[in-house]
């Protein structure tokens, strides 16, 4: 059984029904809401990755399974257009980035600032910023990638019921009582994807899964250089000018043939924020679009018009900002797969793959052991 059949739940359904299980999904929402982590039509995809090189042999493994749930539905999820990161000579998240693709051997170009200017003249980027440039990166799009899941897993005999509210789990080793809105339903395994629900959904569990949702704004600009950000012409981006803006970085997906939802550029901000309740709803205040707007007039003047529309989304914190993924001590019948600190829709086929494992088998041999639970246990013994 699947709890939460967002970006994740969908790849977890997708994989359990691969290895022939027919699992049972259920989401108190349908395909294509606006409340969870899962909208906004693109996530950036990258695997030179600045986050830890720990996470790239998994990020090898989930391109791979993007390419093969592509071919395998005709839904296309995951566009190689290129990233370019820019940064000044001591951001961190260039250097890691060089780190991760020299460990691992990813195919990167480093752009000096003239060179930078020459490719990318959309960009007016300070003085003496370098680029790292992925050509094998790009964007997924996730709510394609969630009806691809969704397709796949159903085709191959999974179940989706849906509005169904899941209220409380009891579980232990051998098996867990999902109570739900419409009555209980007894699993001899049950994966938790419920992104910003999680904490609250396992709170009965004892457990200490330490997640916080907090609220993060995507903002579309009109596209005034239509050839310059388009992605014939401008790759997924991320400029780190190491607090010009706020304590964050900017990231950008351009518009591509065939969008889908709203059009024009999107631009995000990654970087700290307050804990919310993810029931209430929002709107985006009026003063992040202008200061959206007022900070992209800096960095592409030209090229970018006005904005022309906003969304919230929801990220799910852990206190290191890492994935946990992991069965829960002492109720091993519950794995658990949440926490994604804003950068883990591109995983989605891998994270899959390692909740199916460890619901199956009880362990996975993808090297995913650096986002269990057991280090939260360390860091609260020091
Ligand atoms: C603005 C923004 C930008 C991002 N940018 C990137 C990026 O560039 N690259 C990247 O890789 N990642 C990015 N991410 C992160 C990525 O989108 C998330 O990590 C991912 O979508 C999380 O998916 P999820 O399945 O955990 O959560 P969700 O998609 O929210 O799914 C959880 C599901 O659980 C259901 N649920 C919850 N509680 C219950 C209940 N009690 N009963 C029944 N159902 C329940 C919900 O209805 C929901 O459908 C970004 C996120 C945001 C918000």
């Amino acid at each position: 059984m699947v709890v939460g059949l967002g970006g994740m739940g969908a790849a977890v359904l997708e994989a359990l029904a691969r290895r022939g299980v027919r699992p049972l999904g259920l989401d108190r929402f349908r395909t294509g809401h606006l409340s969870g982590s899962s909208h906004g039509g693109s996530r950036v995809a990258r695997q030179a990755y600045f986050e830890h090189p720990d996470y790239v042999p998994l990020l090898k493994w989930a391109f791979e399974g993007w390419d093969r749930l592509e071919a395998e539905t005709g839904i296309r999820c995951l566009h190689r257009i290129g990233v370019l990161l820019a940064g000044g000579v001591d951001s961190m998240l260039l250097k890691a980035s060089l780190a991760s693709a020299r460990e691992h051997g990813i195919p990167i170009e480093s752009i000096d600032s003239s060179e930078l200017r020459r490719r990318f003249p959309q960009f007016r980027l300070p003085d003496g910023m370098f680029g790292v440039f992925e050509p094998g990166a790009g964007f997924v799009r996730p709510e394609a990638g969630i009806d691809a899941n969704l397709e796949f897993a159903v085709n191959r005999g999974a179940e989706i019921r849906r509005p169904v509210e899941v209220l409380g789990i009891d579980a232990d080793d051998d098996g867990a009582v999902i109570r739900t809105d419409q009555g209980d339903i007894r699993a001899e395994r049950v994966v938790v994807t419920a992104g910003a629900w999680t904490s609250r959904l396992l709170r009965e569990l004892d457990s200490s899964v330490p997640l916080i949702p907090q609220r993060k704004e995507m903002v579309w600009f009109a596209n005034r250089g239509q050839a310059a950000c388009s992605s014939a012409g401008m790759p997924a981006w991320l400029v780190d000018d190491q607090g010009a803006c706020g304590d964050g970085v900017y990231y950008g997906v351009p518009t591509w043939a065939g969008q889908t939802g709203h059009r024009g550029m999107k631009v995000g901000f990654h970087g700290p924020g307050v804990p919310v309740d993810p029931d209430l709803k929002h709107v985006v205040p009026q003063e992040i679009v202008d200061r959206f707007s007022r900070d992209m007039k800096r960095y592409l003047p030209e090229v970018l018009g006005e904005p022309i529309a906003a969304q919230s989304c929801l990220y799910t914190m852990s206190p290191d900002e890492h994935f946990v993924i992991d069965r829960l001590p002492g109720r091993a019948a519950v794995v658990v797969a949440a926490g994604f600190s804003g950068h883990g829709y591109k995983f989605a086929p891998v994270v899959g793959e390692i909740a199916a494992d460890l619901a199956m088998e009880g362990r996975s041999s993808l090297p995913a052991g650096f986002l269990g639970l057991s280090r939260f246990e360390a860091e609260g013994e020091s």
